[in-house]
């Protein structure tokens, strides 16, 4: 029998789907044109290109002409942060986030710091991962341009209260980034009724390609380019545009869109089922992050007494692949900033584990789980120092 394999971190990056594949076809072999040639091959590409605009605009409620592509999530919080750090700092040096940033936004904020004499302020979030309005509306100074806060969690899947940080930062006349690449294509999302001026987004956490996403940018917003070059993208982002990816982030938007409520319902369902099933099965566990402001598809355990990497690498044995948290931290020893920030004590921080669901998961993939990780914590904890003087001073306690 084939070892069973169970994919559990669609946060990290998913497959692509395979109508997906297919419209990308075509745009590698006969319709190749550049989208900026005068000829049919050009129209071609270009008529694709619009249209891929328009259905990822239609996803987040955007115009077409507020879609610019870019090489991905990363690429658009770079573009977004700097671009309007650098159209804005006559009028201030100030900008404010939050701890628990992707590292796209939060590693331009410290290169504008450390590099062009901006000042950044790192909200503080509650132990559900949540940020204090409060917190936000007392950080403000006359000097602050920019606020950039993420939509969804990509480790703990805590949503922010989005509209409400719009709004207070429209109040103060200051522009509002939101990094939404775990959230675009997972819950539904308006950008006209939140009011967010910049918006992040990503094709490969939805089902399409790799290295191609998108930033919103609202009409009026002023920010300077961040890659020079040609006139593409209304000269806002040069390079000749990826048209195969383009075409399938487009796809991918589109049948994330037309399948938004029933996979909302059928990832919301098995997460309760696999949260219901460990905590019930394994004592000492926590579930990090909100339980009622949460994607529907982020599930985050913390055992105490044991390693996130041992749990990933018995995991990995048994076929299950899930993560620590975030795909850029592991290999470092060092806890999960996120973990850090909603207060968990560095032993539980390094002992957490995420599993994330997605559109391929089964009932059977959470039953497999829910059989096979109580005996993987078991294991470790056995050979735990942590856990043996714990059940030590338990047993002096109970004489
Ligand atoms: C994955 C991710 C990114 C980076 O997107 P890429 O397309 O991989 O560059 C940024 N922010 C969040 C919240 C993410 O989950």
């Amino acid at each position: 029998m084939e070892k069973r394999r169970i994919y559990m971190d669609y946060s990290a990056t998913t497959p692509v789907k395979k109508e997906v594949v297919e419209t990308m076809m075509p745009y590698l072999t006969d319709y190749f044109g550049n989208a900026s040639s005068f000829h049919s091959f050009g129209r071609e590409a270009k008529e694709a290109l619009d249209k891929s605009r328009s259905q990822v605009a239609s996803l987040i409620n955007a115009n077409p002409n507020e879609i610019y592509f870019t090489a991905g999530g990363t690429e658009s919080d770079n573009w977004a942060i700097e671009g309007v750090a650098f159209a804005h700092k006559n009028k201030g040096n100030h900008i404010i986030t939050s701890k628990i940033e992707h590292h796209g936004v939060l590693h331009p904020c410290e290169y504008l710091e450390k590099h062009h004499g901006f000042e950044v302020t790192y909200l503080d979030v509650d132990s559900e991962g949540r940020v204090d309005l409060e917190q936000l509306k007392k950080s403000i100074k006359d000097t602050t341009i920019l606020i950039t806060i993420m939509f969804a969690n990509n480790e703990i899947g805590t949503i922010q209260p989005i509209k409400e940080i719009a709004e207070i930062a429209k109040e103060h006349k200051i522009i509002f980034h939101t990094d939404a690449v775990q959230a675009a294509g997972n819950i539904n999302i308006d950008v006209k009724d939140l009011g967010v001026d910049l918006m992040s987004m990503s094709s490969h956490k939805i089902y399409g390609p790799k290295g191609i996403g998108a930033l919103y940018i609202k009409r009026g917003t002023k920010l300077h380019t961040f890659v020079h070059g040609g006139a593409q993208e209304r000269k806002r982002r040069a390079g000749t545009e990826n048209i195969p990816a383009i075409v399938g982030y487009g796809k991918a938007a589109e049948m994330a869109k037309a399948n938004m409520d029933n996979h909302i319902e059928t990832l919301t369902k098995l997460r309760t089922k696999l949260i219901d099933g460990i905590l019930e099965r394994i004592p000492h566990t926590r579930v990090n992050g909100s339980l009622t402001h949460r994607l529907p598809g982020n599930v985050n355990f913390g055992f105490e007494f044991i390693e996130g990497e041992g749990i990933l690498l018995l995991l990995d044995m048994l076929g299950i692949a899930a993560s620590s948290g975030s795909a850029c931290t592991s290999g470092s020893l060092d806890p999960s900033h996120v973990l850090m920030a909603i207060g968990l004590p560095h032993e539980l921080a390094h002992g957490s584990l995420r599993l994330s669901i997605g559109d391929f998961t089964t009932e059977e993939d959470i039953d497999y789980i829910i059989d096979n990780l109580p005996r993987v914590i078991e294991r470790l904890r056995s050979m735990s120092p942590l856990y043996e003087t714990y059940v030590r001073e338990q047993g002096q306690l109970n004489k």
